[in-house]
């Protein structure tokens, strides 16, 4: 396969150890329509999130991936409740494994990444990463309530509480990975 010039979409899926073996890069663009859990925890993700990674070995063998992702999402202002810019950035060291077991033994530099089939859901992955490197809370820079609207111990309107809660969605993640 070739490499898809920066402005492409990613492949929804890979054969991350081919593409580790051979040294290759990607660049490209993760659709905000593919980020369906991301988009259920945040107000908006405002575009598409664009990716690189490069895939490699280490001197122990093992299967990498080095990756930054860059994008923007829109949470709401926890003064006002209005929808706000947040910026989505991070970086991240996945080790591709086989299993779960596999991936306890991995050095502590590196995140595992389960693929055990022919192909990696590499936006199952990379979703992930966004929703665990996701702000928490947003507010304005600026006052965006006059203070006297928000004295010590009354909160601002809390009709947003039935919205799932990033904390949630973080554990369930940390739980299903397997690794404390
Ligand atoms: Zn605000």
């Amino acid at each position: 396969m070739s490499i898809p010039p920066s402005k492409s979409e990613l492949p929804r899926r890979l054969d991350a150890r081919k593409l580790a073996q051979r040294e290759q890069q990607l660049s490209g663009t993760l659709p905000a329509t593919g980020l369906e859990r991301v988009a259920g925890v945040v107000e908006s993700v405002a575009g598409d999130v664009r990716a690189t990674l490069d895939f490699s070995r280490d001197l122990e063998g093992h299967f990498t991936v080095t990756g930054q992702l860059d994008g923007e999402v829109k949470l709401l202002c926890q003064r006002c409740l209005q929808p706000m810019p947040a910026p989505l950035e991070c970086s991240f060291q996945w080790g591709i494994v086989w299993s779960e077991e596999q991936g306890k033994a991995l050095p502590k530099e590196l995140d595992p990444v389960i693929q055990d089939s022919d192909e990696l859901d590499l936006y199952e992955a990379l979703e992930d990463e966004i929703l665990l490197n996701l702000p928490m809370v947003a507010y304005h820079d600026e006052e965006c309530v006059a203070s006297e609207h928000f004295r010590a111990g009354e909160e601002p309107a809390g009709e947003d509480e039935q919205r799932e809660n990033p904390f949630k969605v973080l554990e369930q993640l940390k739980g299903s990975s397997g690794k404390s």
